[in-house]
């Protein structure tokens, strides 16, 4: 079968690989989309020489000579022994944290949290190859009217979006701003809107608000251009966002997401990015009284439970999907993901 490694260095090399089998409790998935994610382009893509084979964040480590993503959505084509809850032909998403199963944190569904977890694209192949080996308990069925492309984009950057909604305690008739419009800050934008939410888009790059705004923000501000924290409070009455999302990852985007925020507000940070940012907390957090949460993807039992979420209200991230490619073309597709395509981009199967 084909499958795309990222050596690190820009590249993405195509390469021959078997064909793998499923063991006890797993499945072989046949891939049908396989998404490219922002943190594959500063965790993997960029990754300088020194870095590879290193542990990158709490429980993440770096294997540059696996196959690459961690976005996967195919047809189960092979079940192993003990598998009980799917089928070959099942249409399945799988979530990209693998934790042990039996810890605490698994127990709760948290595989994210666990301290012996495994993730796809990162420590174990991932999803962009013509199939790829899964545990079972990973997967979450796709609903059939949620796409594959839809379905991979859930696994990582429109569940991550989603999830910092759910996270934040969105409530009706609140304020949202998004701090970064990148892949998961517009989801989070048109998420926050199909909940009848006013959505506030941030982002210094004009393509990117003016995406935005096509898909959920009904206001977007450049926090290059003036006083972003004045225009987040002449939206809503003085006072700021009800909610705020930090999709940005950048130290600038983190100091202004407290800033737009509200008294009393929430700011629920999700990008990664700058290594430390420097902020006032008696001024940005401590008076106004701030509740900042930190949230890493989202559990297992929630993918499956924002796909039926989705499917059942008839929402979809179809419109954020701009760029598709072949397998083939997987160098073209992360050489114009790492120059900052718009939108979100795929690896696609027939
Ligand atoms: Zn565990
Ligand atoms: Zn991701």
């Amino acid at each position: 079968m084909r499958a795309v490694l990222l050596p690190g260095d820009r590249q993405a090399r195509i390469v021959e690989m078997d064909r793998p089998t499923a063991g006890p409790g797993q499945v072989v998935v046949e891939i049908k989309a396989a998404g490219l994610c922002g943190s594959d382009i500063h965790m993997i893509y960029r990754t300088p020489a020194e870095r590879r084979n290193d542990e990158i964040m709490k429980g993440l480590t770096i294997n540059t000579s696996i196959v690459g993503s961690h976005e996967p959505a195919g047809v189960v084509a092979e079940v192993g022994e003990g598998v009980t809850h799917l089928r070959v032909g099942d249409r399945v998403a799988v979530a990209h944290l693998s934790g042990c199963g039996h810890c605490l944190s698994c127990r709760r569904g948290w595989d994210i949290d666990c301290d012996n977890k495994q993730t796809y694209g990162y420590d174990r192949h991932g999803a962009m190859a013509d199939y790829m080996l899964a545990e079972a308990k990973d997967c979450a069925i796709i609903p059939d009217a949620v796409s594959f492309t839809e379905g991979a984009f859930y696994a990582c950057g429109a569940g991550t979006g989603y999830w910092a909604l759910r996270r934040g305690n969105l409530g009706a008739n609140e304020t949202v701003a998004v701090v970064g419009l990148g892949p998961v800050g517009v989801a989070a934008a048109y998420f926050a809107a199909q909940a009848g939410a006013r959505v506030i888009g941030i982002d210094p790059v004009a393509e990117r608000r003016e995406f935005a705004a096509k898909n959920g923000a009904h206001f977007t501000f450049d926090p290059t251009a003036g006083d972003v924290t004045a225009a987040v409070k002449a939206v809503n009455g003085g006072r700021g966002a009800d909610l705020v999302v930090e999709a940005s990852g950048s130290s600038a985007g983190r100091s202004s997401a407290l800033d737009v925020a509200r008294t009393w507000g929430r700011v629920v940070c999700v990008g990664f990015g700058d290594p430390a940012t420097t902020l006032d907390v008696g001024a940005q957090i401590i008076e106004k009284q701030l509740t900042v949460i930190g949230a890493w993807v989202y559990s297992t039992p929630d993918l499956q439970e924002m796909l039926y979420d989705v499917a059942d209200r008839g929402l979809s991230v179809q419109p954020l999907i701009l760029h598709e490619y072949g397998i083939e073309d997987a160098e073209d597709a992360w050489r114009s993901f790492d120059a900052g395509s718009l939108g979100k981009s795929m690896v696609v199967w027939p």
